[in-house]
């Protein structure tokens, strides 16, 4: 008789180092804190993953693209029309940043 392994969801809480993704404090970058602020500079794909970990966040939907060119998508959500909402509504604040009408939140 065989048994199946029991699924376990891990979820760790524990603030991130933006650097490094680590726990926080982190002693690699203990003197680093992070930045909430509108940037025309590239950001590692790190500093933002820490940083929506950190943000406690209820539902993701990450877009990317992998270092040989590919698209990459996930969303937390499981209904395809609540996901495209949220894209749409970053969208709108990504063109509002752009155009100067709204740089936080
Ligand atoms: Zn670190």
């Amino acid at each position: 008789m065989t048994t199946k392994p029991e699924l376990v969801a891990v979820v760790d809480a524990t603030p991130r180092c933006e650097f490094c993704f680590g726990p926080r404090p982190c002693p690699k970058h203990p003197n680093v804190e992070p930045l909430s602020v509108v940037t025309s500079h590239e950001v590692p794909p790190m500093h933002m993953l820490a940083q929506a970990h950190n943000a406690d966040l209820e539902t993701v939907v990450i877009v990317g693209i992998t270092k040989d060119g590919r698209e990459y998508f996930a969303s937390s959500h499981p209904d395809a029309a609540e996901s495209m909402y949220h894209l749409q509504r970053g969208i709108y604040k990504l063109n509002r940043i752009v155009d100067g009408d709204d740089e936080a939140d």
